[in-house]
């Protein structure tokens, strides 16, 4: 498609001789006599480009390229400024009021030619770094739900979490709220693998995150933690209170029915609490180490539990692996 040009020139002579060198050079060109009639016509239809004369009549070219510039139909229009004059003071005049090349008369055809070329190249340049610039945003968004997001459940992943976490934390120390953590880990969910294929494995694990996840309040964040453990936060919650949600959540972990090869199979799991009254020194890290404490301690009690931290545990010893 030829590239529309919009020729400002008031002189008759000039003006026939560029029109038909741009004519020549394959562009399509609008040619207008005065200011008024530029400014009518970029506005109305608005050209790729605009070759604008400097002197003329009713409004200089000055005038009519300040007004384009501050004009949002005509601001991107590349506009290349014509003169007699090679004054220093006009290029500067033309720079200030937004021209976006200049070109004194008399200027060669080849010259012309060549200013047309690099401001339709700027302008096009620039437009397509816009669309390049939005794809590069949506990209990052994607990149940046893909790296707080766990791809097997779509819960959040650990680091998302861990981030929450020292986030509700601060909150939590700051306006001396409560806040509990919630760790499960599911019971003997090895077995499930071993019997039944990794596949299957995997499923269970998105039937009882998606089951997590339908169960909280809006404030409530669901994590998985990592393979088979998951975590909730739970702001402005107190111990009791996170030990209801724990029970509504061990039973729907358990009334969940999973079946394979025609054997129906369900699961238990062990959960440990804690709340951030719970520790002498408050931190995210600490908060994390007395839910997991509590859920070892579910686990050495026989599985299938909800275990409430409680100072004495940190000197028992905790690790069942
Ligand atoms: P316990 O009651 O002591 O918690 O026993 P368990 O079998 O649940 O725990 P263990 O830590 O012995 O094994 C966890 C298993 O979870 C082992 C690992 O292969 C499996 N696992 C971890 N991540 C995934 C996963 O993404 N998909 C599947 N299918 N299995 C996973
Ligand atoms: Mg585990
Ligand atoms: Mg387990
Ligand atoms: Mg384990």
């Amino acid at each position: 498609m030829k590239a529309r040009l919009l020729l400002v020139e008031d002189s008759a002579t000039q003006g026939t001789q560029t029109k038909s060198e741009l004519e020549h050079l394959g562009y399509d060109v609008r040619w207008v006599k005065s200011g008024i009639e530029a400014l009518k016509w970029a506005r109305q239809d608005p050209p790729d480009l605009i070759v604008l004369d400097v002197v003329m009549d009713d409004i200089d070219g000055f005038a009519v390229c300040r007004w384009l510039k501050l004009h949002n139909g005509t601001r991107d229009i590349p506009v290349i400024m014509l003169t007699v004059r090679d004054e220093i003071d006009d290029r500067v005049h033309g720079l200030q009021v937004g021209a976006d090349d200049y070109l004194p008369k008399p200027f060669s055809q080849r010259e012309l030619e060549a200013r047309i070329f690099a401001a339709l190249r700027s302008k096009s340049t620039q437009a397509e770094l816009v669309e390049r610039n939005r794809q590069l945003e949506s990209m990052l968004h994607h990149v940046e739900s893909l790296a707080i997001t766990d791809p097997l459940t779509g819960l959040f992943n650990r680091r998302r979490f861990a981030d929450v976490l020292r986030r509700e934390v601060a909150v939590t120390r700051r306006y001396k709220n409560s806040l509990a953590l919630l760790m499960i880990d599911l019971d003997h969910f090895k077995t499930i693998n071993d019997r039944f294929g990794h596949d299957a494995g995997d499923a269970v694990l998105r039937a009882i995150a998606a089951a997590l996840s339908s169960g909280l309040r809006e404030v409530d964040l669901a994590a998985r933690y990592g393979g088979e453990e998951f975590a909730i936060i739970m702001p402005h919650t107190t111990k009791p209170n996170a030990e209801i949600v724990a029970q509504r959540i061990a039973a729907q972990i358990g009334s969940l029915v999973h079946e394979f090869q025609g054997e129906k199979v369900s699961l238990t799991a062990s959960l440990g609490i804690a709340d951030v009254a719970d520790l002498s020194e408050p931190s995210a890290e600490n908060l994390v180490k007395a839910a997991d404490v509590a859920l070892y301690e579910a686990k050495r009690a026989g599985r299938n539990r909800i275990v409430l931290f409680e100072e004495h545990m940190l000197s028992a010893p905790t690790n069942l692996d």
